[in-house]
């Protein structure tokens, strides 16, 4: 069983949310599993080629009259195989995969991915001179669904496709569609079109065999009109073919090995922790007091993070015996404001606008507790790496936040399952009550470190996950 598992971004190579950290971790952990699998993404101008060998060409082909190489390599210290699809659009441009300087998504993403879809079924016919065929191809989110649309005659190879975030659908008008040269057999209300444009992600989900999702709880939310952005019906359609699979954590996120926190912890022995906050208190310019509790929040700032809400919240709470920390880049309204704050309350905000990878895995080992008030929220990782590095997660009761923090009541800290603080119906008093619940948990010094340590013991592994995804390319490869 050969699987190819295509994907527009991939921890370490490039990355702008979730779904490079999936494709970064999940091929390793089934090729760990003793699956053939090797992963294709876009040859970038930004790929950090640092951490991957020599590209050696396999081949020129030209797809809508546009020459298209593939390039092979492996990541260094893995065996697993990447192929790197290069065009000018993808390798002359630097920055973000998916939008410009400007923030905009760059104008001709349906030709960038559409080419890509193309180059992905083109290798996978026998293109490119590579002997190596797949008997299943894994897509994920909109920049891969065509895929199965192009692949849609043929019952080999199989079809899997996952979810990511159904909020971001690849949706095109008519003309693009005729410009992509797809054949019009497509143009079809059970094909791509999506109310009189044409959907890629629609796309994704009509031609697949299985469709999945990051967590159980998104897998049933997306099948209702408040979740599903017009494609409840399709999703509903799939049946017992959709399912959700909680996404696991990578090795790199582990307080006890992290080699880019300033000093390690274990359950047993957490003095590091307060150390490292002491650290960070210093190193962002907050007074340095261990008694006061330090909540953090990391991410995209965007309304679908409900940033709006907790911007709202921390101004409250400003005159409070708090620390708050945010680091996140996103819409330049939230970062101005947020900038704003930090500035008129140095001792109590501290603002970091960028993407920092280090500096997320410094503030999950330094914070009491990490934040998340997201409107929706597909599966969600910074929870996992929160309980992980025992920094108790305030999430809001959706997707996959519902499915992997249990609310501390005084049933679950006595049973020894509290791990973290859920809200149930999300506005800024709810946020407002949840920090204040986490106050009262932190004061209780007995019942903090019970619930940190709940959450640090919590198995999250991505071989986890990875049997699951396994298990679905077996019976795919069994029904043929
Ligand atoms: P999404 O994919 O919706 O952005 P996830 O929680 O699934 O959200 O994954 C986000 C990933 O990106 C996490 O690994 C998180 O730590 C990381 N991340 C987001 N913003 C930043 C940032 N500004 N700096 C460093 N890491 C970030």
């Amino acid at each position: 069983m050969k699987v190819l598992f295509a994907t527009s971004e991939m921890y370490p190579l490039i990355k702008t949310g979730g779904l490079a950290d999936v494709s970064g971790a999940l091929p390793q952990a089934l090729s760990n599993l003793g699956v053939d699998i090797k992963v294709i993404l876009p040859n970038y101008a930004d790929l950090k080629n640092e951490h991957i060998d020599t590209k050696l060409s396999i081949g020129l082909v030209e797809i809508l009259g546009q020459n298209v190489e593939i390039f092979k390599t492996r990541l260094i210290n893995s065996k697993l195989e990447i192929y790197l699809v290069d065009h000018p659009t993808f390798s002359a441009r630097k920055g973000n995969p998916y939008m410009g300087p400007d923030k905009n998504p760059w104008h001709d993403n349906p030709d960038r991915f559409g080419l890509f879809c193309r180059a992905v079924v083109a290798l996978s016919a026998g293109g490119f001179n590579e002997d190596w065929r797949p008997d299943i191809i894994h897509n994920n989110d909109w920049q891969t669904g065509l895929i199965p649309a192009l692949l849609s005659e043929s019952e080999l190879p199989k079809k899997i496709f996952t979810i990511h975030n159904l909020a971001y659908q690849g949706v095109f008008d008519r003309p693009t569609f005729e410009r992509l040269g797809l054949p019009w057999t497509l143009w079809r209300e059970d094909a791509l079109e999506y109310w009189g444009n044409m959907s890629f992600m629609k796309s994704g989900i009509v031609f697949s065999d299985t469709v999945t999702t990051v967590s159980p709880t998104y897998a049933e939310e997306i099948k209702t009109k408040e979740y599903g952005y017009g494609l409840d019906g399709v999703l509903k359609n799939k049946g017992k073919n959709l399912k959700g699979i909680l996404n696991g954590i990578g090795e790199d996120w582990n307080p006890a090995t992290d080699q880019q926190i300033d000093e390690h912890y274990t359950p047993n022995n957490m003095g590091g922790k307060y150390n490292t906050k002491r650290i960070i208190q210093k190193h962002l310019g907050l007074p340095e007091n261990p008694n006061t509790p330090l909540i953090i929040h990391i991410g995209r700032l965007v309304e679908q993070k409900g940033i709006d809400l907790l911007i709202q919240a921390i101004e409250a709470l400003k005159d409070r015996d708090i620390q708050f920390v945010i680091l996140g880049t996103g819409e330049n309204r939230f970062e101005q404001t947020l900038i704003k704050l930090a500035s008129q309350n140095p001792n109590k905000i501290a603002v970091h606008i960028g993407y920092d990878e280090q500096l997320a895995h410094r503030l999950e080992a330094a914070g009491d507790a990490f934040i998340m008030p997201s409107r929706f929220e597909p599966c969600g990782l910074n929870q996992l790496y929160s309980l992980k590095y025992g920094t108790i997660p305030i999430v809001h009761r959706v997707g996959g936040l519902a499915d992997s923090v249990i609310h501390s009541d005084d049933e679950t800290i006595a049973n020894g399952t509290a791990t973290g603080v859920l809200i149930d119906f999300l506005d800024v008093p709810a946020i407002i009550w949840a920090i204040d619940y986490f106050i009262k948990l932190y004061e209780n010094t007995e019942v903090l470190s019970k619930i940190q340590i709940n959450g640090m013991n919590r198995q999250h592994e991505w071989s986890i996950s990875a049997n699951e995804y396994k298990k679905i390319y077996l019976s795919l490869a069994q029904e043929h």
